[in-house]
């Protein structure tokens, strides 16, 4: 196998067979392909896309490149949720404890940063001393006894996605249905879980943010996932504006604690409530979502969700007087308000500058060997449809230093138009999206 024409011919848009992708991923495997002759075949990809049988190949390569967990002994309830990326979107740490508060077991393995949108493995880090990466024996320990564990891919599950995903979030190749599809299901199918809830994103802050397009990613995946066996359903959910009002790893935390708090604001808490049901009936554990979303509002209101949160965090090594005490939080030294320069409504609230603006203070990362800084981001005090006085604050930025808070304020300052009328926003709750013939 010569790399360099299994990337021409992907480049020329030539299928191309299951021995010759499969000796390309074994090279790089195997460090024989170099970072950089992936890079330049996922870009590939990007612009040619996947045929079936490459997904296929590529999925079948993810998956038996670890360990498929089988957990059927712990629960027969068994389900998980994944986001297609967004701005803002903290909803996994809200649903993962809330549907264990209520009966499912949720094993949730999910990525670190992606182009502009930040990961859950790198919101969970900013709890000091939590861990992300467990060894396969803690995570079944703490599955068993908090009814949730959030881990990332490892060496021992989908180790494949973990390097792909890495050179995807740094080279723009994350927008391609083939890729996204491989890369989620591959850590879905290997977690052992029997019911899957897709919340896929659409609008600007998403990776494919034509309606269209992001319809094809909820029904490819949908429908792989249920050709081999596993039962998914999928959401399209707005992302023309970012989720909630936190944007930024630790920040982000303590709007999801708020939230599992029965407070928070009321975008987050609508998702998680859908989300949480849908997972709920998915799995098996409830029969009605009217059933599922009452349960989801009882748990997030009475504490159970967040007594869930604390514990997980305990049993993942971290500070769990967080789940009562977000201010333990680490925060940004650095705060800049911006401020109204004229009346009048919101009309746009940009997700993809405001995530750009997280990286570019040091909350994402532009090469592989970055550390992430957990304080920095946005805390917006308006939402995108509001009427807004001149003079009023719009958001915050939180930074390290006088540089970042400059480079946020002018993320901050391009991703918002005050105007006049009322924008049109996507419904934050759209299509569902079935396995065919439900
Ligand atoms: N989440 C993933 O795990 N992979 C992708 O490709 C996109 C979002």
């Amino acid at each position: 196998m010569i790399p360099q024409s299994i990337i021409e011919h992907k480049r020329d848009g030539r299928e191309l067979t299951p021995d010759e992708l499969s000796g390309f991923l074994t090279g790089f495997e195997r460090e024989e392909v170099p970072d950089y002759q992936m890079a330049a075949f996922l870009m590939a990809v990007v612009f040619r896309g996947l045929s079936a049988r490459e997904l296929d190949v590529l999925l079948s390569r993810m998956i038996a490149s670890g360990t498929v967990l089988d957990l059927s002994d712990l629960s027969p309830f068994r389900v998980d949720k994944h986001s297609t990326g967004g701005v803002g979107d903290k909803a996994s740490l809200v649903v993962a404890p809330l549907v264990a508060s209520l009966g499912a077991l949720v094993p949730m393995m999910s990525g670190r940063a992606l182009g502009h949108t930040g990961g859950t493995l790198d919101k969970l880090e900013s709890i000091p001393g939590f861990r992300t990466a467990l060894p396969l024996d803690r995570f079944r320990a703490v599955l068993a006894d908090v009814g949730c564990a959030m881990i990332g891919p490892t060496a021992e599950i989908a180790p494949l996605d973990k390097r792909l995903y890495a050179l995807r979030d740094l080279t723009g190749t994350v927008p391609s249905e083939g890729l996204m599809t491989a890369s989620i299901l591959s850590k879905k199918l290997a977690e052992g879980i029997n019911a899957l809830v897709l919340d896929v994103k659409v609008g600007a802050g998403a990776f494919l943010p034509e309606m269209e397009r992001a319809r094809g990613l909820a029904r490819l995946m949908v429908d792989v996932a249920g050709a081999r066996g596993l039962n998914a359903v999928a959401r399209l959910t707005a992302m023309d504006r970012p989720l909630g009002r936190a944007i930024g790893n630790g920040l982000e935390v303590r709007e999801a604690i708020e939230t599992l708090s029965g407070k928070g604001p009321p975008d987050l808490r609508a998702l998680s409530i859908e989300l949480g049901a849908e997972m709920l009936v998915a799995s098996g554990r409830l029969v009605s979502i009217e059933e599922g979303r009452a349960g989801c509002r009882a748990a997030l209101d009475d504490g159970r969700a967040l007594q869930c949160f604390g514990a997980l965090i305990a049993a993942q090594g971290g500070d769990a007087r967080v789940a009562e005490s977000p201010e333990r939080l680490p925060l940004a030294p650095e705060r800049r308000v911006l401020r109204a320069e004229r009346s009048g409504t919101v009309r746009h609230l940009r997700p993809v500058p405001l995530g750009w603006g997280v990286v570019e203070m040091g909350g994402g990362r532009t090469r592989v060997e970055d550390t992430i800084d957990p304080r920095v981001g946005f805390l917006l005090h308006v939402a995108a449809g509001d009427v807004v006085e001149a003079g009023q604050p719009l958001g915050e930025v939180h930074a390290a230093g006088p540089d970042g808070a400059e480079r946020g304020l002018r993320a901050l300052r391009s991703a918002l138009d005050i105007g006049d009328g009322a924008p049109s926003l996507l419904p934050l709750l759209g299509e569902r999206i079935q396995a065919r013939g439900e």
